[in-house]
């Protein structure tokens, strides 16, 4: 998307290489999955890939066939196929590649390679490393590169030929199932085991399913929201992570006593908790990632009403049990892989599965994450993580910051390699300003006033 405002708003002779491993440009993880029934789980209506044009999603959608006879506040409504939303991010990458008559001399390509180093040019800008051995010449790189891989669990090296466990959730394990009486152990209770359970279902697997992580607790459902006055004081940001939970809580109590849905404190925190998370001191920030973060991603990460009813079915049909506890190790054994679990429902226990599949999310440690272009970074003294080794470390204007202090002259990064830094910026509706943000500021034009905020509604 960057490539694509860059393509939008140059109005000067421009090349932009977008360099990306394997697959479409447009897709990656989350778009580019092969399976129908994986749903986006944010509305239609606030998909829209361009932060200045709020309804291009819902209005892209009423174009095509499976979709032009929905009336359009259905169209809104609908959680549409991750599939067909990446067609519609590949659509405007597309049209980004077409040189238009008047900007004839702003070219866009493509590099299918994985860069494994930048390096700082002499004259200003930068080399980018290709793991082919070439390397491009750049006056300004940004860094998009999506989510880490999931950290690895002990053990899990000696599994790397194991066919019974897959590491990656994104791989194609559903190839090649266990027989109907077998056993999957899904390692996490997110919004990656719901896929996996999606897919499971799908294919009408009849076995047994145990997921399993430390809270044990599946994400909500969304909901048709309400009304509800933005109830944040002024300078919220300056309260700490005491008083802000006192006061969500107490939110949430008053609305379940009024038999509404707690969510609704969590949902109207949207547009502050970039501001709150900034606010809040490097130690408040681990107690929130000890002690409330489960609780957080359980009411905020929600997930369709139909995936939430199918998730539901298995629980209730007995196909799927989840248990609560910390994953400890696995251990490959003729009967099965073996995965050690401690301090949850059962005390210490173990689940033997003929297929184990990390359904954990990314790594939680980015110094750890073991990817060569992250590594080399690191070390060059080029970028810095956050306090928390969450992920990069980047100022207000995305600029990455090096392991001085100071404000990169033509590095940016973005999306959930700033999780440390922003929290709430991995999802689209965050994505897109980013996008949008550091385009215009390679371009040098101002930042665009933030578009009605009326438009951008949270909850459903
Ligand atoms: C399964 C899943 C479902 C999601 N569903 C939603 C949703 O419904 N709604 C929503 O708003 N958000 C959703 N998200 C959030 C999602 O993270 C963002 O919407 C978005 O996909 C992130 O975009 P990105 O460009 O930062 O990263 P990605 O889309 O992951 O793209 C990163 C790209 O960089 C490439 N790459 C990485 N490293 C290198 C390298 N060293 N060299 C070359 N190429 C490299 C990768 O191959 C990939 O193509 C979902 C996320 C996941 C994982």
């Amino acid at each position: 998307m960057v490539a694509v405002n860059l393509a939008r708003f140059a109005r000067q002779p421009l090349s932009v290489t977008v360099v990306n491993r394997g697959g479409e440009p447009g897709r990656g993880v989350a778009y580019g999955t092969s399976r129908p029934e994986h749903l986006l789980n944010v509305a239609a209506r606030n998909m829209s890939a361009l932060p200045d044009r709020p309804t291009h999603f819902v209005e892209w959608l009423g174009t095509r066939c499976d979709f032009s006879d929905l009336p359009v506040e259905e169209l809104r409504e609908t959680f549409v196929s991750r599939r067909v939303y990446g067609d519609y991010v590949r659509s405007l990458f597309e049209s980004s590649l077409r040189p238009i008559a008047e900007k004839s001399d702003v070219l866009v390509r493509t590099v299918d390679a994985d860069v494994t180093k930048l390096e700082a040019d002499a004259g200003g800008g930068a080399r980018v490393r290709l793991d082919r051995g070439e390397a491009l010449v750049a006056d300004a790189v940004v860094i998009a590169t999506g989510h880490s891989p999931p950290a690895p669990f002990p053990g899990a090296e000696n599994l790397s030929d194991d066919g019974r466990w897959w590491g990656n959730p994104w791989a194609e394990w559903h190839r090649d199932l266990p027989a109907a009486d077998g056993h999957i152990v899904l390692l996490g209770t997110g919004l990656t085991m719901v896929d996996a359970v999606l897919t499971l279902t799908a294919l009408k697997w009849e076995g047994h399913i145990t997921a399993v992580s430390r809270s044990g607790g599946l994400p909500l459902s969304h909901f048709h929201g309400a009304e509800y006055p933005d109830y944040l004081p002024d300078g919220a940001e300056t309260l700490g992570l005491t008083a802000l939970v006192g006061l969500v809580e107490e939110r949430c109590a008053r609305l379940r006593a009024e038999g509404r849905n707690p969510c609704i404190a969590v949902d109207k925190l949207r547009p502050h908790t970039q501001r709150l998370w900034r606010g809040l001191s490097a130690a408040d920030r681990r107690i929130f990632l000890r002690d409330y973060a489960a609780r957080w991603n359980i009411m905020r990460h929600r997930i369709a009403p139909q995936v939430h009813r199918t998730v539901r079915d298995a629980i209730e049909s007995g196909r799927l049990e989840l248990r609560s506890g910390r994953i400890e190790n696995l251990v490959g054994t003729e009967a099965g892989l073996v995965v050690g679990v401690s301090g949850g429902d059962g005390g210490v226990f173990k689940l033997t599965g003929d297929r184990v599949i990390n359904c954990t999310g990314p790594h939680a440690r980015f110094s750890e994450t073991g990817v060569p272009l992250y590594r080399t970074l690191l070390e060059s003294g080029l970028a810095s993580t956050d306090e928390l080794d969450m992920g990069l470390r980047a100022a207000d204007d995305f600029r990455v910051i090096d392991r001085d202090g100071n404000p990169s002259s033509w590095l940016y990064a973005m999306g959930p390699l700033l999780k440390g830094m922003l929290w709430e910026t991995i999802a689209v509706p965050e994505l897109r300003g980013q996008a949008h943000a550091i385009a215009r500021s390679l371009l040098n034009l101002p930042a665009l006033a933030p578009p009605d905020e009326a438009l951008i509604e949270y909850s459903i």
